[in-house]
């Protein structure tokens, strides 16, 4: 069974944002950038099932700039056997990722996509989705647990309320959340093997996608400061407060 993998190049998670001065989005220049921390999990969750013998292949895709190949690279050390890089300069958004990865699932004939649940640079939360829609295919969305066997996934997800588990027939999509597994770390000897393993590249073109954005952002705030706080003398006084000044009781 192939599994195909996506890992994203977002800013690092530990990197304090800053937005460009002219608002049109994130400053990214002399930034450090790594793999989307629920795209590690993807890969990480796939390698496990080939050690457990339900996969065969693990491949690894990203679209985007040819930097992404070190992402591909880490993607390759944890274990991914090998790598597609869908290079454009075109700024991605879900839908063109999707697209993408649709036309790549067809041509590689996987039975199971790995995605993250979500980027943390756009926090949109869509690809997969939109993937599952395209490809006409089930999605386990937000999964913290994965059993695959007999043509079938037994997925566990983590809702609102709780955790729910469902069933579905392969090829299906799954995305991850946190709890799924904590990837394991890189090694240096893996670092080595990865620079070895076979790196594909191909653009969105030759898919035969145009992954032109379909929104446009119109400006990009930071945070609004938060202001300091006040200590209150005793419980009573801060009831007062919040009855009068903040007006929630
Ligand atoms: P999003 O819908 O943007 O929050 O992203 C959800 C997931 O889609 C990510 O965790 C990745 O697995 C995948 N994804 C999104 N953008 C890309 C990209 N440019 N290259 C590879 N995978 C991507």
């Amino acid at each position: 069974m192939k599994v195909l993998v996506s890992v994203k190049r977002v800013v690092d998670y530990n990197v304090k944002v800053r937005v460009k001065s002219d608002r049109s989005g994130v400053d990214t220049a002399n930034v450090k950038m790594s793999m989307n921390p629920f795209d590690e999990i993807a890969v990480e969750e796939a390698v496990r099932l080939k050690e457990k013998g339900v996969a065969t292949e693990i491949i690894a895709v990203s679209c985007g700039l040819q930097s992404c190949q070190e992402t591909l690279r880490t993607a390759m050390a944890i274990g991914a056997d090998r790598a597609i890089l869908v290079e454009t300069d075109v700024e991605l958004q879900p839908l063109a990722v999707a697209k993408l990865l649709q036309a790549l699932l067809v041509k590689e004939g996987a039975q199971l996509v790995i995605l993250g649940k979500q980027a943390i640079d756009d926090d949109a939360n869509q690809t997969g989705q939109m993937l599952a829609a395209l490809a006409d295919l089930p999605q386990a969305t937000f999964a913290s647990r994965v059993e695959v066997a007999d043509g079938r996934a037994k997925v566990t997800r983590e809702v609102d309320g709780g955790l729910e588990t469902i069933e579905v027939t392969l090829p299906a999509i799954v995305t991850t959340d946190l709890r799924l597994n904590e990837p394991r770390y890189v090694t240096l000897p893996n670092i080595m093997k990865a620079k070895k393993k076979q790196m594909d590249k191909v653009t969105p073109a030759d898919l035969g996608v145009d992954p032109a954005p379909r929104l446009k952002t119109l400006k990009v705030n930071e945070p609004s400061a938060r202001q300091a706080g006040v200590r209150v003398a005793d419980v009573g006084a801060l009831v007062a407060k919040l009855r009068t000044e903040a007006k929630v009781l």
